[in-house]
């Protein structure tokens, strides 16, 4: 009896990758070969050209019409969307019983792949993911920020983020269908991945320099990337008006009785000067706790308008209707 084929895709988003290219279909052709053909998985891979300004797109096509032994498709898409998109446009094309994502850069090795597709394929989890476990050769300033993001995100919300997880992923169909599902524009993976559920186990290696070119990543964009991952899956700072607005309420009222008390007491020395500060207090407070309201009611439409599903099916014993519910 032949054993049926499965089918691994891998999507690669790519801005200006095109000395990488190659140097990666290589790799995993390599692995598909040794490891990913004797059990019967054929690998395709699918390039998401980011809207590359060198010669990225040309490299693509000539390596989609090369003789490869894994199937090279690509998309490209009109301008540069960054990451998260071009991700999403790779996972939304996949056919695949099972995506990885990984980058062209070689940071992510292709040698953990089979390991990756093993678990996965043995139904222990749904999928496999990545984490560097230091972050040496980094500038110690940035592991700085990179920590004290992590601890402020984490702490202030529901969806855990694990501290230096890469995109690098293996996921099955239903995990791939969830995520497809969360069609939210401000999009932080890190968190999408985790926010979905299903099992995860955890592979952890020493972070890789990038074979060519140069990370695309400034110190800029990493602090824009964290404030989005912030306000994609935390509404706290939108409740920090209210209390601010209770805190400076509470001093007014208590500084009030004081100079109430005091005045009764002593006299009024520098008259007015204390009461008016009560106000100022008192009226900020007022205001801040206002803002704090309508930030509470800002932060429930911001839920809403994510259109999130309400939950996510792992299995159900009733017929799959995933599939039916995915509309776009
Ligand atoms: N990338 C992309 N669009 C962008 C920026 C990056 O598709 O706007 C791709 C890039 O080609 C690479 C992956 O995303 O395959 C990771 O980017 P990079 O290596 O610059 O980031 P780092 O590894 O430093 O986090
Ligand atoms: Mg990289």
């Amino acid at each position: 009896m032949s054993v049926s084929e499965v089918s691994l895709s891998i999507v690669v988003p790519c801005r200006n990758e095109a000395d990488n290219i190659p140097l990666f279909l290589n790799a995993l052709e390599e692995e598909s070969e040794s490891k990913f053909k004797a059990h019967n998985v054929s690998l395709d891979v699918l390039l998401v050209d980011d809207g590359s300004t060198d010669s990225t797109l040309q490299v693509m096509q000539e390596q989609a019409s090369s003789n490869r032994s894994v199937l090279v498709n690509y998309i490209s898409l009109s301008r540069n969307f960054g990451k998260e998109a071009a991700m999403y446009a790779g996972l939304a094309s996949a056919k695949g019983d099972y995506v990885a994502v990984m980058d062209a850069d070689m940071q992510d090795p292709p040698s953990l792949l089979f390991r990756m597709y093993e678990t996965v394929s043995s139904g222990s989890c749904d999928n496999v993911a990545t984490r560097r476990y230091s972050r040496k050769g980094e500038p110690p300033i940035r592991s700085f920020f990179s920590k004290l993001f992590y601890r402020v995100i984490n702490a202030i919300s529901q969806t855990e983020i694990v501290d230096g997880a890469r995109d690098y992923r293996l996921m099955n169909r239903k995990m791939v269908d969830a995520i497809l599902e969360l069609s939210e524009r401000n999009r932080f993976s890190k968190g999408i991945f985790s926010w979905v559920g299903f099992k995860t186990e955890w592979i952890s290696y020493e972070n890789i320099e990038r074979t060519e070119g140069n990370s695309s990543w400034s110190f800029w964009s990493l602090i824009l990337y964290a404030v989005d991952g912030i306000a994609a899956f935390s509404t706290v700072p939108l409740s920090m008006a209210s209390v601010l607005g209770l805190l400076f309420c509470m001093i007014a009222l208590l500084t009030i009785v004081f100079v109430v008390v005091r005045a009764a007491l002593f006299g009024d020395p520098v008259a007015g000067w204390p009461s008016l500060i009560c106000v100022v207090l008192l009226v900020g407070g007022i205001q801040l706790l206002c803002l704090g309201v309508i930030g509470q009611y800002l932060a429930k439409t911001y839920i809403e308008v994510k259109r999130r599903p309400l939950f996510v099916v792992a299995e159900s014993s009733l017929q799959d209707r995933t599939n039916e519910k995915r509309n776009f």
